[in-house]
């Protein structure tokens, strides 16, 4: 996937403030941060959406990540939150998978 920033940013050919790589993916500082803590868990291989995703072991890796993350950055005991936005009317603008890990501050219930 040439045209894809979330691929170019797993071969470091994109510039990203990387927070963790292991095994299949990674985890970067989003650019346009919503909460003190707004990290995206990535798998490196492009993989667009849930549909594709269902079934591969990476889930449970983005996953697991993401749970050590949130204990790395404190956030365990306060509670965060772990999204992943599916499609046009989902908020998905990336078409790579992403796990959004945010915290830091009360979040609101519903989304918009
Ligand atoms: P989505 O809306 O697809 O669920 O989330 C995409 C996220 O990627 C957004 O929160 C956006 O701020 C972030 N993002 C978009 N482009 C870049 C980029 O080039 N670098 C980083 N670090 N984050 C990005
Ligand atoms: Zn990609």
């Amino acid at each position: 996937m040439n045209d894809c920033i979330f691929c170019k940013i797993a071969s470091g050919e994109m510039e990203a403030k990387l927070v963790k790589k292991e095994g299949n993916c990674l985890a970067i500082e989003d650019i346009n941060p919503q909460a003190p803590v707004h990290l995206l868990i990535i798998p490196a291989e492009h993989i667009q959406d849930m549909s594709e995703a269902v079934g591969k072991g990476v889930l449970e890796e983005v996953f697991a990540m993401a749970v050590l993350l949130a204990e790395e950055k404190g956030l365990a005991e306060r509670g965060y939150r772990l999204v992943i936005n599916c499609g046009e009317e989902g908020g998905q603008t990336v078409p790579h998978l992403h796990l959004h890990l945010l915290g830091g501050r009360p979040l609101t219930w519903p989304p918009g």
